[in-house]
């Protein structure tokens, strides 16, 4: 059930609603937004008795949720959500860059690369110290070390760090040493993953499953929301198809049709979804074009020797392009056109 409160409803008719709310044994998700406060109800698993609420002071109205989804939806927050990150934001007005490496291989390469991303004004720096190869004898990542560079970097050029946490304890330590908790395509649906995601307080990039639906998708987003994390960024990765073109096929429509269900924020990243270096620029422009938040990029100062993903990593010259194309093509779009 989802509760819409008046427009100038107090806050004390808000925190009696969620007293009742609780008192039910379920909890209430509090949503201000810019003309009204909503109030999310999850934990029922029948129908919630609407007439409990709808004569409550204050209460305009009190609505079944019919839809999977209870946190995600336009229903519950109709403005966008902007996730904050000290002085940088994704799903504001700025678009959101988060570039770095595919992983941290050495202090070396990491700054090297760091140094670029700074350069360009971009805020966000990603890098993998866990990496969820196909093969195990694959390089794994630095692990701890991988990430205490990353704290490195911040320290040093403050920009914020965004990096994958494959299972829990990986979420503590990323708490640790970074800014955001990215989860990896192969985990989207690794639910203890997402719940304890959820009881983080660092936001949570949310990548999209190897073959996901989009419903799939929001209700893994839904997870993470349902334990009180409401800083979700949802993030287009490519899909597994019949393709032989690309590593994976970009699925640049699930753009407008997340903003037609959810408030959250939602990046492309054209990096895995391509899988090739000279199908990266292009894609990134599509991606902003179709009205993406921001874009994920994988950059490295040398590719030919990059220990993962060498093959869609740009080079610092390449991004230097990229950023600026993408600049230039989000000024042009205005958020009424992206609706
Ligand atoms: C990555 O960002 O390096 C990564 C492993 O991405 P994905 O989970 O989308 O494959
Ligand atoms: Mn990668």
């Amino acid at each position: 059930m989802l509760i819409v409160m008046k427009t100038d409803a107090t806050e004390s008719e808000i925190d009696h609603v969620v007293s009742i709310v609780n008192e039910l044994g379920l909890r209430a998700h509090t949503m201000p937004g810019a003309t009204r406060t909503a109030i999310g109800i999850t934990g029922n698993q029948g129908a919630v008795d609407v007439t409990r609420f709808e004569n409550l002071p204050g209460v305009a109205e009190a609505i079944r949720v019919s839809k999977p989804y209870k946190l995600i939806t336009l229903d519950l927050r109709p403005d966008k959500t902007v996730v904050r990150i000290g002085d940088a934001t994704i799903g504001g007005d700025e678009l959101a860059i988060i570039a770095g490496p595919c992983a941290i291989e050495s202090r070396a390469q990491a700054f090297a690369i760091a140094e670029s991303v700074r350069r360009s004004g971009v805020r966000f720096f990603r890098g993998g110290a866990f990496k969820p190869r196909t093969s195990p004898y694959a390089f794994q990542g630095l692990g701890e070390e991988g990430l205490k560079i990353l704290a490195e970097v911040r320290e040093a050029y403050g920009l914020k760090i965004v990096t994958e946490a494959l299972d829990e304890a990986g979420v503590d330590l990323v708490e640790r040493y970074g800014d955001m908790i990215q989860i990896g395509a192969r985990n989207m649906q690794n639910f203890s993953l997402l719940r304890r995601a959820g009881r983080s307080r660092l936001p949570v990039l949310l990548k999209r499953g190897l073959a996901a639906t989009l419903d799939e998708w929001l209700l893994a987003a839904e997870y993470i929301m349902a334990e009180g994390n409401y800083n979700v960024v949802l993030c287009e990765r490519g899909v597994r198809t019949f393709a032989q073109h690309t590593r994976n096929t970009l699925d640049l429509a699930a753009i407008p049709a997340v903003r037609r269900i959810s408030h959250l924020p939602v990046v492309v990243d054209p990096s895995h979804g391509t899988g090739k270096n000279h199908m990266v620029i292009p894609l990134a422009r599509a991606g902003v074009a179709v009205g993406a938040d921001g874009l994920i990029i994988e950059v490295h100062d040398q590719p030919e020797r990059a220990l993962s993903d060498g093959a869609q990593a740009l080079t610092l010259e390449q991004y230097d392009q990229l950023v600026q194309e993408v600049r230039a093509i989000h000024e042009v779009i205005t958020p009424a056109t992206v609706g």
